[in-house]
């Protein structure tokens, strides 16, 4: 199992860890974890090796990648290049290692990591992983598996469905809750026991892969399950979902994990979930930091996507933080939607000013990137300069009061060039990464490409 990203990032992934424990499940199956190293250059002419028992990776029989998102495709190049393989599907050989992938990107487009892999496995893949093993490794040829693989109804073979992708797995409920097998000290989320407390959201978020529309909304884990789940050496307990503070029980579940001494981490909070109970249990679980999302910049905007965070409820989150002793709130955002002015940056100016009087605060920015199969699919980058200039203007306007961080354009103009691309932009991305990866030689390859879609693209970023 090969992440694409360095071991920090893939050890802290709950999808990448699940199918690692569930291989396990089956005797006869060992897996081992390779990942992306933290230093490339230092790595040349060593192969990629497993942690386990620091195998080439090029000597297993399947090699298996988790993609989160598109920026991770890089990472797929590289994996596969330091494991001695052409990157390219049809470029390897019989005898080269079966290629599957799966991840998170399955969710809205795996299009441009088509070309780098022999199948990729859409959606939840808690059991269609077992069915696809079985099959790979109980078929005679790579061209055999692949034609057993595209009979699944949610295995992608692009060499057999060329672009057209199958619906994504969910898996049976019985299956739930994905929990780690292995703690690492290594990993920002250190020392956690990650487990999942719910799967899915019931939210309508327009421009987000995991809203209710994607594999029936949320699916709930029992509070005495999760409980009953964690060792009782863990120190701390990562509750991961992408709605998880929806959770019904959220907050006696945090309790209780406070009365056992143990810290509590959460994937997300919304700021309409927020009360003084959920707080002073957060507090006691060793938050220091109070970190939600409002998305976006204006209450205008906020509507426009559904977006269900109100004034009313960040003001209440900031009052709740600063009245259980947290030392700041932080707060998630992206410029660059649909429709946004100026009058709506200038709206975060007032708001964030309002609110860094309540609590010290912190805002992390992200540009919109537009992904497939969610309401918002296909509309437009801002542009790189609209980006940076609204940057520019809510630093100018919150300089000294509110601490920025924010992700870089050029590199989200990359994410959503892929995100909206096809086999043509993974084999332009490939051509990005052999010329060095910068921004620069995205911007070369995605502009070489022959369609009029990068050239419009590209028109936003001059
Ligand atoms: S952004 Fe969050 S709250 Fe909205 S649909 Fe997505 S997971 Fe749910």
């Amino acid at each position: 199992m090969v992440y694409p990203s360095p071991y920090a990032a893939g050890m802290s992934s709950l999808g990448f860890q699940q199918i690692y424990r569930r291989i396990h499940l089956n005797p006869q199956r060992v897996a081992e974890r390779a990942f992306l190293p933290d230093d490339i250059e230092a790595h040349r002419g060593v192969p990629l090796f497993t942690y386990e028992s620091l195998r080439p990776v090029g000597d297993f029989p399947v090699l298996a990648l988790s993609v989160a998102f598109e920026l991770e495709l890089a990472g797929v190049v590289q994996v596969l290049e330091l494991s001695g393989l052409d990157p390219l599907a049809e470029r390897r050989s019989a005898r080269d290692p079966f290629v599957l992938a799966g991840g998170p990107l399955t969710f809205s487009n795996p299009l441009p990591l088509a070309p780098f892999v022999d199948a990729i496995l859409m959606g939840e893949a808690d059991e269609t992983a077992e069915q696809a093993l079985d099959i790979v490794f109980g078929t005679s040829s790579k061209e055999e598996a692949k034609r057993e693989l595209a009979k699944l109804p949610s295995c992608f073979v692009p060499e057999i469905h060329g672009t057209e992708l199958p619906a994504s797995a969910k898996c049976a409920d019985a299956l739930l809750p994905a929990y780690a097998a292995i703690r690492t000290p290594h990993t920002e989320l250190r020392d956690m026991f990650l487990l999942e407390a719910e799967r899915g959201c019931h939210r309508q978020c327009q421009y987000c892969v995991m809203r209710r529309s994607t594999n029936g909304g949320m699916r709930i884990v029992p509070k005495e399950t999760i409980l009953g789940l964690i060792p009782e050496d863990a120190p701390r307990v990562g509750l991961v979902g992408a709605a998880v503070s929806d959770h019904p029980k959220i907050a006696e579940i945090v309790e209780a994990l406070a009365d056992q001494g143990r810290g509590v981490g959460l994937s997300s909070l919304r700021p309409d979930r927020l009360n003084d109970r959920f707080v002073a249990a957060l507090k006691r679980a060793g938050y220091r930091t109070l970190t939600t999302a409002s998305d976006g910049s204006s209450q205008r905007l906020r509507d426009a996507m559904q977006r269900k965070a109100r004034e009313r409820h960040l003001e209440k989150a900031a009052q709740l933080a600063r009245a259980h002793g947290m030392k700041r709130m932080k707060l998630y955002m992206m410029v660059g939607l649909p429709d946004e002015r100026d009058e709506d940056i200038d709206e975060l100016v007032q708001f964030g000013t309002e609110l860094s009087k309540i609590v010290p605060l912190s805002l992390g920015i992200a540009p919109f990137v537009a992904k497939r199969n969610t309401p918002l699919d296909g509309a437009d980058f801002a542009g790189i300069k609209v980006v940076e200039g609204r940057l520019k203007r809510l630093r100018r306007g919150l300089k000294g009061r509110v601490d920025l961080r924010a992700t870089s354009a050029r590199w989200a103009w990359v994410e959503y060039v892929l995100a909206q691309g096809g086999p043509a932009e993974g084999r332009a991305l490939l051509d990005a990464v052999r010329a060095g990866g910068s921004f620069r030689d995205y911007e070369r390859a995605f502009r070489a490409l022959p369609d009029d879609r990068p050239r419009r693209r590209l028109a936003v970023v001059a």
